[in-house]
């Protein structure tokens, strides 16, 4: 690598925080460039639940891979910073609602334990032992518990601290274009790179030029909107982060707006209560009526929410791909060789930002020992999703 730079990464989230962090520990020259605060945009409106998901193979391994880096990566860090990182291991309760919903929780477990994910399937009154808070008359719940919640912001600014010591420079720079190993900066400089790391979050596409534009045509990002309420501290109100099971229904079905329960003990003692999912929203004001329907959803499992007073809320954007999986990895454009994309993914991006990191580095090293292929994650992949 004889560039000005081995690797420039756009973007200070934490996807782009894990990228440029995991290319200095292999001893690259890093820069990371960002045009805000770092970790300020989708990563600080997330929920930081690190959570292993069963949408599809390729997602379990993403979201496996990344929970198992992300616990290795919180156990390393000095006591200070692990304080404010306020990891938990709360574990996860997926919540089933009704007989049906409880063979679903069954069927989960084989597929986890196919993976050599720990789970375990607690019927109604182990639930209500693990969870008293919960409602009377839901049928059981399967327990994942290496699952946990960080504070996100806190773990960018954590991972960028131990970038910086590997070597790399963190600077505050917003990016107008990138043409293939060149970036354009909006105050009239350019710089160039070996490899241009595209970690931009819901402007990823926006500042890439045509040629490279006209290559990813066949990939749709949509922007789906969240909204969070966060209440007073309420220490032991609830051990868990807790999911009803339809969440991933939810989560891809194509509709408008939906809610589904997800709350989340904080370990401040807050309670985070998620989540709604819309498309086509325009701006990331808080709809009050989505609002409602979040907590009468979440009644329905946990009655005494209602009482809890909310502190505040707010919404953020998740930036989805039609099936669900991030975009990671070149594009077919030949003058943007060097150009890897980091983005797209959605609701998973605090959980597989080292996952995604270590795809990256594996193939610009061409890892022959990779743990998976990148292939289900390249942007050149054909995308069969509903959409
Ligand atoms: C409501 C909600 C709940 C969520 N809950 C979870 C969860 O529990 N677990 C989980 O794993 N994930 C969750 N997510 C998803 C997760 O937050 C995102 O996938 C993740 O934060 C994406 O990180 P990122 O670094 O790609 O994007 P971002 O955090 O948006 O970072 C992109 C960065 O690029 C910078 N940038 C953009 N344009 C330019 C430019 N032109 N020049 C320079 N810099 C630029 C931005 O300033 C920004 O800092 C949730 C998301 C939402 C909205």
């Amino acid at each position: 690598m004889t560039r000005a730079s081995d690797v420039i990464v756009v973007g200070a989230g934490l996807v782009g925080a894990a990228c440029g962090r995991e290319f200095a520990r292999r001893g690259c020259n890093v820069r990371i460039l960002d045009g805000e605060p770092p970790g300020n945009h989708t990563t600080a409106a997330g929920m930081g639940h690190i959570v292993v998901m069963d949408d599809s193979d390729a997602q379990m391994r993403l979201t496996l891979q990344g929970r198992a880096l992300l616990h290795a990566f919180v156990d390393s860090v000095p006591p200070t910073v692990a304080e404010r990182i306020e990891a938990d291991p709360t574990g996860t309760l997926w919540i089933a609602e009704d007989d049906g919903g409880y063979e679903a929780a069954r069927s989960k477990q084989t597929y986890y334990s196919d993976f050599g994910v720990a789970s375990e399937l607690l019927d109604e009154d182990a639930m209500r032992e693990a969870e008293p808070c919960l409602a009377r008359g839901l049928a059981g719940a399967l327990r994942v518990p290496d699952d946990f919640v960080i504070y996100a912001p806190a773990v960018v600014e954590a991972m960028l601290d131990d970038a910086r010591a590997h070597g790399a420079r963190v600077e505050s720079a917003c990016v107008r274009r990138i043409r293939g190993r060149t970036v354009e900066l909006e105050d009239g400089r350019t710089l160039d790179a070996a490899w241009v790391i595209d970690a931009a979050g819901e402007a990823a596409f926006d500042i890439l030029d045509a040629e490279a534009r006209a290559a990813l045509k066949h990939v749709r990002l949509r922007r789906r909107k969240g909204q969070l309420v966060i209440t007073d501290r309420y220490p032991g109100f609830a051990r868990h982060q807790l999911v009803e099971l339809g969440y991933l229904a939810s989560a891809h079905g194509d509709d408008r707006a939906s809610v589904a329960f997800n709350l989340q003990p904080r370990a401040t003692g807050q309670m985070l209560l998620g989540s709604s999912r819309e498309f086509e929203a325009a701006d990331a004001t808080v709809d009050a009526s989505l609002l409602r329907r979040m907590i009468e959803r979440a009644t329905r499992f946990v009655p005494g929410i209602g009482e809890l007073a909310a502190l505040r809320a707010w919404a953020g954007f998740r930036v989805a791909t039609d099936d669900h999986l991030p975009l990671v990895g070149p594009i077919d454009a030949p003058h943007s060789r060097g150009l890897l994309l980091a983005c797209g993914h959605e609701g998973l991006g605090i959980t597989t930002s080292l996952s995604t990191a270590k795809l990256l580095v594996d193939h610009v090293f061409d890892c022959a020992d990779a743990d998976f292929p990148i292939d289900p994650y390249l942007p050149t992949r054909s995308m069969h999703g509903t959409g």
